[in-house]
């Protein structure tokens, strides 16, 4: 079994290439087999500087490891592994004009010399007349039509030209896809599509058959949106003699709009999403439900359990919607069940970027334990690590402004509220330093409540907002058990003087 990524480097990776790169991985590694990277840098064009190391150093982060292909050396330089390189297909040009000649030789492929003026107006005739936009090759510029002695004269001469593929007339061809089934076409539907295009580079067509037979890749794994160019690679490979690899075309990825996932529409590159704050973990996790589950209840996938569990024959044809606030959900699940120091270790650089920590607080410090400690009262309520520097803000904050009114509980007044204040700031005061722990001071509050007599919410709730200043916030216990004794007490004498 083997399985291969095959992007092109042209920008940031989108999320719906990670699933598919992960689908990939997961297939390859359920059998024990090998997953092959290969950068297909033949559409000069559409090329962006940086696009291969952003490719590779993504698929690192995500933990999807390459057995063979391109990777980034200590050097910083991209270099390549395994023995069916190189996989970077701008450097296999001889290996296409080797094959391409087969195809020329054996009459499934032919040259053609059309300039673009007269393409154009092929198809402006075809539109006219309502004709499928298809090469006419029994009457445009081309070796079926002049003879292979003309032709090979022209090529000679140094003309321009492409070669196109000579698809038969006739017949019908299958293929078997894990998904979807067998899968049979009419060869007459297909085009004569170019192969190699007049700059000698191959086209995407002919590069991937040929790659992937010599590769040695038995499965292929990708979006439905190439569904249509399969039946050409297919019969590709039946002209060269070749097994026919297995498909498996996964389903489209729409936002909830029912659209195709694009950047118009927001976010689609995994770099913004790392950039938001989104874990790792998470966004694989939600990847892999995109269009797969298990058949069960559980939702929560590690990778690991992913590469056990994972059976592409599940996948569901239908759409599968980006819905984000599933993916906020599973960022909640990880956020809340990761280890404190792990959360706080990431959500650091979020810290250092908005200029409220320095950028080089270590683990163990006592500034990193107190960020820990504020970032653990937050951590359950927030969706992204990028939202824990505001969540926590008031926790570090010299002074907070107060909302009287906001203070009040339900049905009391300001008159109460700030007798309360008072006397539960007398009370703390009485607390001595080692029972200064958040369930301690449940425990001997709630007492101190009951045997006065009060409700606990006339009590709890100015507290709470004299420690927050929020209206939505942790619990009262749980602010002070990170404030500290002193900060508690400022803030309730501050909250009192707001209500005077
Ligand atoms: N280079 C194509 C892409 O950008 C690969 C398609 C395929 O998997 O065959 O996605």
């Amino acid at each position: 079994m083997k399985t291969r990524f095959p992007p092109s480097p042209t920008g940031f990776l989108h999320i719906g290439s990670l699933r598919t790169a992960l689908f990939n991985y997961l297939l390859a590694k359920k059998e024990g087999g090998s997953f092959v990277l290969r950068i297909e840098d033949t559409d000069r064009e559409r090329m962006v500087e940086g696009g291969v190391e952003n490719i590779i150093s993504t698929l690192e982060w995500a933990g999807l490891h390459v057995n063979e292909g391109p990777f980034i050396a200590k050097d910083g330089s991209i270099k390549q592994k395994g023995d069916n390189g190189p996989y970077i297909q701008s450097e296999r040009l001889d290996i296409y004009k080797k094959y391409v000649q087969e195809l020329l030789d054996a009459g499934h492929a032919y040259y053609a010399f059309d300039t673009s003026e007269a393409l154009d107006e092929m198809r402006k005739r075809q539109q006219v007349s309502k004709l499928p936009t298809a090469y006419e090759r029994d009457s445009m510029d081309n070796q079926l039509v002049i003879g292979d002695e003309e032709a090979k004269k022209r090529v000679d001469a140094g003309e321009k030209y492409v070669i196109r593929l000579k698809v038969p007339r006739e017949g019908e061809t299958t293929y078997t896809d894990l998904i979807r089934g067998d899968i049979t076409f009419q060869n007459k539907e297909i085009d004569d599509q170019v192969l190699m295009k007049s700059d000698g580079f191959p086209t995407y067509h002919l590069a991937v058959v040929i790659d992937d037979y010599l590769m040695g890749v038995t499965h292929i794994s990708r979006g439905e949106e190439w569904l249509s160019s399969t039946p050409k690679h297919v019969m590709l490979y039946n002209m060269f003699g070749w097994n026919i690899p297995v498909y498996a075309h996964q389903p489209l990825l729409v936002n909830e709009k029912k659209q195709k996932l694009s950047k118009r529409h927001g976010d689609v590159s995994v770099e913004d999403f790392i950039e938001k704050g989104y874990l790792l973990e998470a966004l694989i996790n939600f990847v892999a439900f995109l269009g797969w589950n298990p058949g069960t209840d559980k939702e929560i996938y590690s990778l690991k359990e992913l590469e056990k569990d994972f059976d592409i024959t599940k996948m569901s044809k239908s759409s599968a919607v980006f819905n984000r606030e599933k993916l906020n959900w599973y960022n909640k699940q990880y956020l809340s069940s990761m280890p404190l120091d792990e959360v706080t270790t990431r959500a650091m650089p979020f810290f250092c970027n908005m200029g409220l920590l320095p950028c080089s607080v270590e683990k163990g410090t006592k500034e990193f334990e107190e960020i820990a400690k504020a970032i653990d009262l937050e951590r359950g309520r927030v969706d992204t690590l990028a939202e824990l520097p505001q969540a926590v803000g008031f926790i570090f904050a010299n002074e907070l402004s107060y909302d009287a009114g906001l203070l009040v509980w339900k049905k009391s007044t300001k008159e109460d509220a700030k007798n309360k204040l008072m006397e539960v700031k007398e009370f703390l005061e009485k607390i001595d330093e080692k029972d200064w722990t958040a369930g301690r001071l449940q425990d001997l509050t709630l007492e101190w409540i009951k045997a006065r007599g009060y409700g606990n919410g006339d009590v709890l709730w100015p507290t709470r907002v004299a420690l927050s200043g929020q209206k939505n916030s942790p619990g009262p216990f749980d602010i002070a058990g990170v404030l500290g004794k002193e900060k508690t007490l400022v803030r309730i004498e501050n909250a009192v003087n707001a209500l005077s």
